[in-house]
């Protein structure tokens, strides 16, 4: 009996050859220097920053170099699978507008390195399974869960290092016969690539952030098959399809490090080229309660998932942006210099990225949001304000809809200006920020808005204001005639000059105006007056300070 027999007797079907799947999907045909990257997420129905970090880095690699972004549905691990989770995964990528040039979905498949859905791929994987057995490079493991629970027990105890290797790898040397006859009984067994590693020997590796690695080398015979369902695990699963997808740089968490030593030992038992390592740091954040810099935790950190960003209403751009100045901190500076260009033109240098970690935080991106939502037009603000709305909060979407000419002034507020205002860091904080400019809201509220204001203003003063009330063109011409009506009722023109002589005035046009700034948005401070007037408009003004009054009485 011989290897050959035995492979046979596990895999009668499979019939391809490695040369078959060689011509199958062959060498792609892309520009010198162009990337593969794959974006390669188990399908658990979640996205977490750490895993959108690398895709963006994926997609910049890819891009930059006119190569090709995948995606890989890596579902060995049908117990963690959720329903639809690739379908989510697609709608946030085409939410951040990268989506992937090859991917398969329920209703279709992209590209021709498929499938990407790793339990589809079965028998691609056996046939590999299939000549490591013929080779005397994996071998059937019958080790029941029992047997390897007392044998790390045991090396425990004797402060030895657990696993299965040397002579812990009880099945490495059963004879051909005796794996035979146990299979045709029925056993169960997994399949485990046999190593030929010595852990005391540096196994040296480059990776492109971390520089060059020395790890100990691999000496445990790792499983690649499982014996359920027959599918393999990840560490083999993920060699066989990096080659086969033509797949040139593996971005990934750095997680993933300490099984490099056994990822390029599968690579070369097939003779195969390895790809380049971009091993990505833990993100990391300042903990509110001690300072310290700590791991985003998924349980603690609502940012932690992509959902957030969504239902927070950041722009997409935004959050992109934040998270390019954690890959590289060089990226804003870039940005600056390159305000027209896109962030796939970055030159993103896996070397200029922190090894030690990378700092998230959610004040960068409010700043970073805010510059962005402050070059926006008022009727880009609006659209994206309306689609927030229909989702998460339907009557303000309503609202937006009823009044869009009222809504666009709004938005219009201090915009479109050399120095525009940069008042909003995402969607969802808009509708505090604006609602007293809507009646409707106003009104709710504005009994409740006087009381925390605790201010008393001269009625009669701002009833004779509102009655002259005209509006104006400019915001000069509106102040000019504020200016008239504080001297007419003995008010300085100016603070200064209210300063220099204060017992000859009552006070300065800047009381006036803050007077009714108070009465017409129930606030302490709103942006420019002049603009706001305009909105509310007189039959408005007229309505709010009636309001005032009563309220006052
Ligand atoms: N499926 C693995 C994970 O979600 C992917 C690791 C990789 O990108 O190779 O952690």
């Amino acid at each position: 009996m011989t290897n050959k027999d035995l492979a046979e007797l596990i895999f009668p079907e499979i019939t391809k050859t490695i040369e078959d799947y060689e011509k199958e999907y062959p060498a792609r045909n892309l520009v010198e220097g162009a990337k593969v990257t794959r974006f390669a997420p188990s399908p658990t129905g979640f996205m977490h920053i750490g895993n959108f970090l690398s895709c963006v880095i994926d997609y910049v690699l890819a891009k930059n170099s006119n190569g090709v972004f995948y995606l890989r549905n890596e579902d060995t691990d049908k117990a963690r699978e959720v329903e639809n989770a690739v379908a989510m995964i697609m709608k946030i990528l085409a939410q951040y507008d990268m989506l992937p040039d090859e991917y398969e979905t329920k209703e279709e498949v992209k590209g021709n390195y498929g499938p990407y859905i790793q339990s589809k791929r079965k028998e691609i994987y056996h046939t590999f399974i299939k000549y490591l057995i013929q080779e005397g490079k994996a071998y059937p493991c019958f080790c029941s869960k029992e047997t390897l629970e007392e044998t790390r027990k045991s090396q425990e105890q004797d402060k030895v290092r657990t696993g299965y290797y040397g002579n812990y790898a009880f099945c490495r040397n059963l004879s051909i016969e005796e794996q035979m006859e146990r299979i045709q009984k029925g056993e169960p067994y997994v399949i485990r690539f046999k190593s030929t590693g010595n852990f005391d020997q540096k196994f040296v590796f480059d990776d492109l952030v971390k520089g060059r690695m020395e790890l100990p080398t691999n000496d445990q015979d790792v499983p690649i098959m499982k014996s359920d369902n027959k599918l393999p695990t990840y560490h083999f699963a993920h060699v066989i399809d990096d080659h086969f997808m033509r797949t040139t740089h593996v971005v990934r968490g750095e997680e993933w490090l300490s099984s490099v030593p056994l990822h390029i030992d599968l690579f070369r038992a097939f003779g195969w080229k390895v790809p380049k390592y971009i091993h990505i740091p833990l993100i990391l954040k300042k903990d509110e309660e001690t300072g310290k810099a700590r791991k985003i935790s998924k349980r603690k950190d609502p940012e932690s998932s992509m959902h957030y960003y969504e239902e927070k209403g950041y722009p997409p751009l935004a959050v992109i942006e934040a998270i390019m100045t954690i890959a590289n901190s060089n990226y804003e500076e870039w940005h600056q210099a390159h305000p027209t260009l896109s962030f796939i033109d970055f030159p993103f240098s896996p070397k200029k990225m922190s090894s030690s970690g990378a700092f998230f935080d959610l004040e960068k991106l409010d700043n970073i949001s805010k510059n962005y939502i402050s070059t926006l037009k008022k009727e880009e603000v609006y659209e994206s304000v309306l689609a927030w709305a229909k989702k998460y909060d339907a009557s303000f979407a309503q609202l937006l809809e009823k009044e869009s000419l009222r809504s666009l002034a709004i938005f219009n507020i201090e915009r479109e200006q050399k120095k525009p205002r940069k008042d909003f860091k995402n969607w969802s904080s808009v509708k505090p920020q604006i609602s007293y400019l809507y009646d409707s809201y106003f009104f709710e509220d504005a009994k409740k808005t006087y009381q925390d204001l605790d201010t008393e203003e001269d009625i009669s003063l701002l009833e004779e204001y509102v009655s002259q009330y005209e509006e104006k063109e400019t915001e000069n011409e509106w102040f000019d005639a504020m200016k008239t009506f504080a001297i007419r009722h003995n008010y300085a023109p100016s603070p200064k000059m209210y300063q220099e002589n204060p017992t000859l005035y009552k006070g300065h046009v800047g009381m006036i105006c803050e007077a009714l700034r108070h009465v017409i948005t129930g606030r302490k401070e709103s942006p420019n007056l002049f603009q706001i007037l305009k909105i509310i408009g007189k039959e408005g003004l007229v309505k709010r300070l009636q309001f005032y009054k009563t309220s006052k009485q």
